[in-house]
């Protein structure tokens, strides 16, 4: 509640009133736990992969480890963390950018998803070649491959979400199909495989920030439960909606709806 006195030069009348505000601060209160969420959340997941380095150095400095097989784990281990440490910074700027542009801000055009979609597939394919994984991509847009948007979220979209194909289905063959149609009033995209797949009781988290599905062999699998809070940031920064939906080792489908050109 704010009380704001009105200035003599009010008509007639006036003078004297006071102006009480009322305002809703539920909304604000709970933006900003969130905020407060997230930054200890983050300051967390940083400082893990930090004291870890630490730790190793320090035992390196003072003498600690001599084994050069030990030697060589720790140099190891060290990158293995600093590398995380790399892309949590990586996803954290991302979800900066995001925030800090108002939906105004989005660049919007009429792209070629298509395109866009193909772009994505050729940066992860050396992914699937460093790796156990046996992936094959699909990508059908029919016979209209427009979309309505900003080509730097759609990036970011397409390469979380066909990223995380590849990546969850390492050591098995996964077909991954991007397919795109069009709606009288949205493009609609989904994102499909038939890998492993997310548990039902995993289902309602995977898009809070820094969530992760645990897996007996979570570890080999690097992430930073950030990459589904940006997709659902950027899609949500188009007015759009996404759904997930999943049978394990049948598919997985993220469907996005995103209104098209003059809706
Ligand atoms: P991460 O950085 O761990 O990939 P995300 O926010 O991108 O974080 O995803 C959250 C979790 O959802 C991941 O840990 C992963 O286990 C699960 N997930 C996302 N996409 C898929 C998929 N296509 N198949 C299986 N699991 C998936």
């Amino acid at each position: 509640v704010e009380a704001v006195p009105l200035s003599s030069n009010e008509p007639a009348g006036l003078d004297g009133a006071v102006l009480v505000i009322l305002r809703d601060e539920t909304q604000k209160h709970h933006l900003e736990k969130i905020r407060k969420d997230f930054v200890a959340n983050a300051s967390h997941e940083l400082r893990t992969p930090l004291s870890i380095i630490i730790g190793y150095l320090e035992n390196l400095k003072e003498g600690d480890i001599t084994d050069p097989v030990e030697i060589q784990r720790a140099f190891t281990l060290m990158k293995k963390h600093g590398d995380r440490l790399a892309s949590i910074v990586e996803d954290l700027l991302v979800i900066s950018r995001m925030e800090s542009g108002q939906t105004e801000a989005l660049r919007l055009e009429v792209f070629n998803f298509d395109a866009c979609a193909q772009d994505v597939v050729h940066r992860l394919s050396p992914m699937v070649a460093n790796s156990k994984s046996r992936a094959s991509f699909k990508v059908d847009t029919g016979e209209d491959p427009s979309v309505f948007g900003d080509r730097f979220y759609w990036d970011q979209i397409l390469f979380n979400l066909v990223g995380n194909a590849i990546k969850e289905n390492q050591g098995g063959g996964v077909k991954i199909v991007v397919r795109l149609r069009q709606e009288p009033e949205f493009s609609v995209i989904e994102v499909r495989d038939d890998g492993v797949g997310i548990p039902l009781a995993d289902l309602p988290f995977v898009f809070k920030r820094f969530y992760r599905v645990a897996r007996h062999h979570s570890q080999e699998i690097k992430g930073t439960g950030l990459g589904l809070s940006i997709v659902k940031r950027a899609v949500e920064a188009h007015h759009g909606t996404i759904s997930v939906h999943s049978k394990p080792g049948v598919e997985t489908v993220f469907t996005i709806r995103v209104p098209r050109k003059g809706s």
